[in-house]
């Protein structure tokens, strides 16, 4: 049936935005595939970071482009003004915040990708077949039962707040979705830690909820959820008329690592009959290595799990994903009849869960190409094994500054990111993290713990080795004798030091 042989030649239209010459694009596009891979295999010959100079702020702001430019000189602009002056992310000494590193390989993932246009919305075509294979993966990976689902989305954040609508809706029932949160919404309460990252507060805004709706337990000294306070606040808010029906556990908060007591807060909810979300951004994909995978006992509990591929799975940005257990419910909370949507028993309007019924988005990208070529090449195996060697780094930095004592540990170290400080004040450690970014020796980023300013350390990127970790401690001593004139405030003893 599909034998229509054509004429490659026929009905060329010179209207078209393809190149007139192709031989001419060729050349320059694998210029710029070989200058993007020079970039990456010679990325510690750069600074991490560096500030950008007004003029080249200045030198792309311009009129709206009404004429055509080359395209060489395009990218001749790109080359100067755009690429040097990127996050630095791909560096070996970022460790800023939590920035996956990216590989060469995710790279002409995305390229392939960009190259099919493929739109992920729905219809019957292989990228979606890509797409539900990690889903499946996923699912066996986490001890998900068969039925459950799960779609690519840009990022965790995305992931939680959608997390947050699939639980509104299995309480208060599809109806919801119509009539809005009513009275019955206004009395449902969900609950997280202190330590959770601040988009499930925001979720909680966005869904309409309001933030005073999420109640945030104390942590214990290693940050975990107080189960034990966790139990005794819903059965207060219980007592007082309101309806729980959400909990987040951290699965790695973003301060210091810590995984909740996955199991207890899991047997909770099952207890209670409240939906459990778990925020596995980075952690959750601990489970990639086998040393690790222990940590998260319990995960299998959960309803639905929110992951970035971006961070620890090392696929370029961006590549955030959400599983949930009961695919039925999940379908529930975001599918909607539209004509111009309608499934077809054959042809392109084929298949039914389409991924534009389980989420905000009808257009989508590939996400899930750069994930795959990302799951394939390296396998599971050797991606959990680069995960374990940044938490092996993390504790190589741990005994670095708790052996030298102008420096000081602010928290206990739990998988990848150490929390540390020059022994001053928060004034001069601000400008030691400012410092060391503009120097383009390393990237840190800064926290504050119980009140006090920290430097803080996220090993993420597969590229980091020891010497990447002993850069950023002499950087740090550097920076921190400059500030300070050699002055050393000792005023008690290391906070923790386990
Ligand atoms: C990074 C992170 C998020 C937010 O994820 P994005 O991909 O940046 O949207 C949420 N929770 C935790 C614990 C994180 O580390």
């Amino acid at each position: 049936m599909n034998e229509i042989i054509r004429n490659p030649q026929a009905g060329v239209s010179n209207g078209s935005l393809d190149p007139q010459d192709w031989n001419e694009f060729r050349a320059l596009a694998h210029r710029m595939l070989d200058d993007a891979i020079d970039g990456i295999a010679n990325v510690r010959a750069r600074p991490v970071w560096r500030p950008i100079p007004d003029e080249v702020r200045a030198a792309i702001r311009t009129d709206v482009p009404h004429e055509a430019t080359d395209l060489a000189e395009v990218y001749r602009e790109f080359s100067e003004h755009v690429a040097p002056y990127a996050t630095g992310n791909i560096h070996p000494c970022f460790m800023g915040w939590v920035h996956g590193g990216g590989t060469a390989v995710g790279m002409v993932a995305e390229m392939l990708a960009a190259g099919l246009n493929a739109n992920l919305g729905g219809r019957d075509h292989m990228p979606i077949e890509v797409e539900r294979q990690i889903v499946e993966w996923m699912r066996g990976l986490f001890g998900f039962p068969k039925g459950a689902s799960g779609i690519f989305v840009t990022g965790t954040s995305m992931a939680n707040l959608m997390a947050v609508l699939v639980a509104r809706t299995s309480a208060l029932g599809a109806l919801a979705r119509q009539h809005g949160l009513g009275t019955d919404g206004a009395l449902l309460t969900a609950y997280a830690s202190r330590a959770a990252h601040g988009c499930i507060s925001r979720a909680m805004d966005i869904a309409g909820f309001g933030t005073d709706a999420l109640r945030k337990i104390d942590v214990d000294a290693d940050h975990r959820i107080d189960v034990a306070a966790l139990r005794a606040q819903i059965a207060v808010d219980r007592e007082s008329g309101f309806r729980p029906f959400l909990v987040t556990a951290s699965a790695g908060t973003v301060d210091i690592g810590a995984i909740d007591d996955l199991r207890a807060v899991g047997e909770l909810c099952r207890e209670e009959g409240i939906w459990f979300h778990v925020d596995g951004a980075f952690g959750a994909l601990a489970i990639f290595s086998p040393e690790l995978a222990p940590l998260l006992d319990g995960i299998a509990l959960a309803d639905s799990i929110a992951l970035d591929f971006h961070k620890w799975g090392q696929v370029p940005y961006d590549a955030g994903f959400l599983l949930v257990r009961d695919g039925e419910r999940h379908r529930e909370a975001f599918a909607q009849p539209a004509a111009y949507l309608s499934r077809e028993a054959r042809g392109l309007a084929a298949g039914t869960v389409w991924p534009c019924d389980l989420g905000p988005d009808l257009s989508r990208g590939f996400r899930a190409l750069k994930t795959w070529f990302t799951l394939k090449t390296f396998g599971i195996d050797r991606l959990g094994a680069v995960i374990a060697r940044s938490c092996a780094l993390a504790r190589y930095l741990e005994t670095r500054v708790l052996a030298e004592p102008r420096l000081e540990l602010l928290a206990p170290v739990n998988l990848n990111i150490v929390c540390f400080r020059y022994r001053a004040g928060d004034a001069v450690n601000r400008e030691i993290v400012a410092d060391i970014q503009e120097s383009g020796i390393a990237a840190p980023s800064g926290t504050t713990l119980d009140g006090r300013f920290a430097i803080r350390a996220a090993i993420v990127n597969h590229r980091t080795a020891e010497t990447d970790i002993d850069a950023l401690v002499s950087a740090v001593l550097e920076f921190g004798v400059k500030r300070t004139g050699g002055l050393v405030e000792v005023e008690a003893p290391p906070l923790a030091t386990q």
